[in-house]
This record gives structure tokens, sequence and C-alpha cells, in this order.
């Protein structure tokens, strides 16, 4: 191996994907590319080349069946699904005629002709504003790399699957397949230069547990193997010839975060109750099956809302009612009997489906969405509402509607659920009878006339996120006005208030699932009003907890009185940092 360049330290700063820290020596990926350069046929050439082709393919097959077959074992079957993309790709029949007819026509070689075509392809779905589409792009390059490799046999793969040691890996990309690759004894972590938070390469590398940090720009073209690095990523740096001093820094750090973490550790098994003995129902909120084993390790009581949008985004069609039973059976029957909070599909405003289409709206947010679509898009709901009253069969599950803005839908909605409930008693297929029901508190009418729909639910989920939007009339995506998306508004503060003095009269419980819930200066303010429980990211349950094991309930109520009374959200602010900072300084100081 060549001495490397050894200057001074140097810090390149990208995009985290995948907590943690490590340090050791760099192997920089080469950029081996197979040429893709034209080469005249002749005729007679023309058979063989399409039986180069085919060959390439079944071969390419077989490694990404093989590397699926890994993943499923290492990581599980959601990991393992994210190459049914792949496979598709390559049993894309109108794609691979295609390269066909060039070959034919054009009388040019396979991977001449099989690159042209695919990365059109590819180049088409990354043009669109999609992230779901960018990361089929993705795939599809991802599948062309490991044909075009086949066809030259080429192993690109050799240098990952051949460490000798454990190093960080630094490339300018890696493909999904690639991180598949990777032997986690020798890999210590990875960095890139391009990528995003929510590539299927960032999905991997938080799935098998390895700091890495994406989206470095060039950083790989600056480095050599052999160098010495620090990855960090929790604040998603890259350390190169890290000082003697920003060792000695990350170290203290690292022994801070791991007594921390130590702390948090210890109390993981115990309630949510506060020192005068107030009990509160921590629950985490979710987006797939595969996350409920997140729940259960953070110490969570169950979950207080499963965003079902994934399983639709994720595919290239709509989820029928088995595939939704599939998910929905397994997160319920992983934490039986914990309660699941399903909430219905909360499709529009920024979340659309690119095989569905949607009206272009002037204002998304307050358009067709959520709700308002699954009321009148009757097959999807009935299908949403089925599976999940099937699923209720093997565990304690809820089901919950978003957006609700006023007594009408809820009626509707209920109403469906009776008639999903008679279909299924006539099929003799078994569900919970007593499924319980819940709303989103999240539109000022909701909460203003909260007491009527209290009325025709179990429960309420206040829906933070969105009651902000909506009552301080500030998109909750623009930047340039962020500064007015304010929690402690008093217009907030008193709609959580009344929503919860309108439940509690009827007899319900009211939890909290928005990021509000999952702030731990904000969760005093909401104990003190009188939220029953709370819901948040699960990595964000333990915190919250040991705030709560340090807190009194009656100094949440003095916070809380003290709110309904003040005419400043910068105060009322304030006061709920300081009480916060208060009983909790650890907290803050491992932030
Ligand atoms: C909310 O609005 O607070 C909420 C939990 O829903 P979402 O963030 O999915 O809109
Ligand atoms: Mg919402």
């Amino acid at each position: 191996m060549p001495e490397p360049p050894n200057k001074g330290e140097k810090t390149f700063r990208g995009i985290p994907v995948s907590a943690g820290v490590c340090r050791g020596k760099i192997v920089l990926l080469s950029r081996a590319r197979p040429s893709i350069a034209p080469r005249q046929l002749t005729d007679a050439d023309l058979p063989e080349e399409i039986n180069r082709l085919e060959r390439a393919l079944a071969q390419t097959r077989q490694q990404i069946l093989e590397i699926q077959r890994k993943v499923v074992e290492a990581m599980g079957a959601q990991e393992g699904s994210i190459f049914d993309a792949h496979l598709l790709a390559l049993e894309d029949r109108t794609l691979m005629d295609e390269v066909i007819r060039v070959i034919q026509e054009k009388r040019v070689n396979a991977e001449h002709a099989f690159h042209t075509i695919a990365e059109r392809y590819a180049a088409t779905l990354s043009a669109i504003e999609d992230d779901y589409l960018r990361e089929r792009a993705d795939d599809m390059r991802d599948v062309t790399g490991r044909v075009l490799n086949n066809l030259v046999g080429l192993e690109p793969e050799a240098e990952l699957r051949y460490l000798k040691e454990p190093c960080i890996v630094i490339s300018h990309d890696l493909t999904p397949s690639n991180t598949a690759q990777l032997d986690k004894r020798n890999v210590l972590g990875f960095a890139t230069d391009v990528g995003s938070k929510t590539s299927h390469t960032a999905i991997m590398a938080r799935s098998l547990r390895i700091p890495a940090v994406v989206g470095l720009k060039d950083a790989s073209g600056q480095l050599a193997t052999g160098q010495y690095a620090l990855l960090d990523g929790h604040s998603s740096l890259l350390v190169v010839n890290p000082t003697d001093q920003t060792l000695f820094e990350y170290g203290q750090l690292m022994l801070k975060k791991a007594t921390w973490r130590q702390r948090l550790q210890d109390i993981l098994a115990e309630p949510a109750v506060t020192l005068d003995g107030h009990r509160t129902l921590l629950n985490a909120n979710i987006e797939q099956a595969a996350d409920a084993e997140q729940v259960k390790a953070n110490g969570a009581e169950g979950v207080g809302l499963f965003r079902t949008e994934y399983l639709f985004l994720k595919r290239d069609h709509l989820p029928g009612e088995e595939q939704q039973y599939q998910a929905y059976h397994e997160a319920a029957a992983a934490l039986n009997p914990l309660p699941v909070v399903i909430r219905t599909l909360d499709l529009g405003g920024d979340k659309f489906l690119a095989h569905m289409p949607m009206p272009v709206e002037l204002n998304p947010f307050l358009g067709w969405r959520a709700i308002r679509i699954s009321l009148q898009e009757r097959d999807i709901f009935r299908a949403q509402l089925r599976a999940i009253l099937r699923a209720s069969a093997a565990g304690n599950v809820r089901v919950m509607y978003p957006m609700i803005s006023g007594l009408d839908e809820l009626k509707q909605a209920n109403a469906l659920l009776e008639e999903y409930k008679d279909e299924l008693r006539k099929e003799k297929v078994p569900f919970d009878e007593k499924l319980q029901v819940g709303a989103m508190i999240e539109t000022p009418s909701a909460a203003v006339v909260a007491e009527s729909l209290a009325k025709r639910v179990n429960f309420f989920s206040i829906g933070t996120n969105d009651l902000i939007q909506y009552s301080l009339a500030v998109d909750r995506m623009n930047e340039k006005i962020a500064h007015l998306y304010e929690p402690t508004h008093p217009a907030i503060v008193r709609l959580i208030k009344t929503t919860v003095d309108a439940a509690h009269r009827q007899g319900i419980r009211v939890s909290v699932c928005g990021e509000m819930g999952g702030d731990p200066v904000l969760v005093p303010l909401l104990l003190g009003l009188g939220v029953d429980e709370l819901s948040a990211a699960p990595s964000l349950v333990p915190p919250i907890k040991f705030l709560i094991r340090r807190l009194k309930l009656s100094e949440a109520h003095e916070l809380a009185a003290s709110a309904l009374n003040c005419e400043s959200a910068e105060v009322i602010l304030a006061s709920c940092q300081e009480l916060a900072r208060q009983i909790a300084p650890s907290l803050f100081e491992s932030l």
C-alpha cells in the first residue's frame, strides 16, 4: 500500500444518515467503470451479442437474488424487499426489447446499447421532483452497473469483499447492492460524495448500524487509501488526519454520550411516572412494521401513530388489502399486547404517489388530503379499513383518522367502518369487535368542536405539526416563515387545553403525536395541560421518560396555568425551557 500524503487535519461536512462515531484507516474505492464505448458489429455477430446480453441479465438476476437472500438473513424481510425493485428493473421487458432493437438496428455492442437505454430511463426518472422516483432511478443505475460489469467480466465489489482490516470505506457513491456486500466486521463506517438521507443505501446503513455520512461532495477526490480518519455519523463529519486534540475531544464526548446512554438504558423498563406519582403513557411513532423492534428497544409502551403512507409511497402501485394486512398484522403481532394505533392514509399536502394521479392544487395542504381522499376514494379506504380490522384479530390494534375538520367527516368515516365490519362478519373473518377508534385533532375547527367529536370516538390524538400550521396559518414546509411556526403560541396552548377538557368531559383520553410530544422542553407543558399520553419517534422516548421521571405534575400544572394566562409565545417558551433545564440539566447537556 503506498504511503498516503500526511497533511494537516481536514474536515468534510455531509448529510448524516446513520449515527455513531468510528475512527480508522480509509479505504478509497476506485471508480472502475466498464467500457461502454460503441463497437460496430456485423450481422453475423448479432445473435451472439444478444445471447451475451441474455447471459449477463441471467447472471445479474442470480447475483441480486443472492444478495437479497443474504440481506433478508442478516437484516430482515423489509430490507431485502429493497432488491425487489432491482429485480423488477431487470424483468422490464419493454426496456430489454428496446435494448435488443438498438443492438440489431445499429449493430452495436450490448454494453453500449444497454447503457444508453437504461441511462435514458434513469435520467427521466431522476428529473422528476419526487423522492420515490429518484430512488427508482438509483435502483436502475445500480442494476445497470451490475449488468455492465457482468457483460465485461468486471468484479467491482472485490475490494469490498476482501477488506483485510477494519477500515472506513470512502467512495464516490455506494449503491444499495454495494452496501449489502459490506462486511460489517471490516467496515467501521462509510462516507460517500453523493446520496440522500432517504436513499436505500442510507436505510441499509442504519439497519447495519454502522456510522455513515453521505453528500460529502468531492471528498473522495481529495482522499487516499491509508489516511487516518474519524467519521462522526451524528454530526455528519469526516475528519481526516485528526490532531491529537481532536481525538481527545472526541474521546471525551464519546465517554459522556456512553454514560448518558447507560443512564437512559437503566430506566428503559421503568414507567413514565412523575415524582408525585402521575403516570403518563409513552408511545412511539412508526412508519413500517419493521420499526416495531425499535418500539420495544426504546422502552415505548406501544405505537401511538403508525403512519401508513410509507407503505404506499415505497411501491409503484397501490398496496391492496392483503399487502396492507400483512404489514399491520406484523406490527400488531410483534407488539401484542401493546397497542398499535394505525392511522388511515394521510396522502396529499406534501405526500404524493407517482402512481396515483392527483390534481395540481394551489394549496395542497388545504386541499385534497388525508381523510378527504379516503372518503372519496372508497376502494382505497375500504381496502385499508378491512386490512386494519383483520389485523385487529392478532393484537391490540386501534384505528385513527387524520385531518378530521368537522363532525360530518367523522360520521362518514365511522359509518364506512361499520359497513366494512358488517362485510367481515358476513364473511366470518375475525376482527376485534371492540376496536377503538380515534380522531386526530389537527385542525383548529376540530379543536373547537372537540366535544362533539369526542362523543363519537374512543380517543383523541393531537397532531400538533398540522394543528400549528393550520391555526397560525404558517406553512410547515416554508423556511421563510419558520420563525412564525411557534408551538408555544398562546392560541396553540389554548386549543390543546380546549381539546383536552372536551375529551375528559366525555371520558376519553388524549395523546399528542406531533413533534411537540417528542420535545423535552415542551413535554411538561403538555402534561400540565392534561395530555394523557405522548407518542414520538422511538429514539426520543428514553429522554422524554428521563425528563418525566424528574418532573412533578404540580410543577407542570403551574407551568400550564401561567401559559394559559400569558400573551406571548416567547415568554411561554422561556418558562418551558427554564423548568425543563432545572429538572433535567444533564438531558440538555447531552443533546
Ligand atoms: C401532525 O400533524 O402532528 C402529525 C402527527 O401528522 P403528520 O406529521 O404525519 O402530518
Ligand atoms: Mg398531520
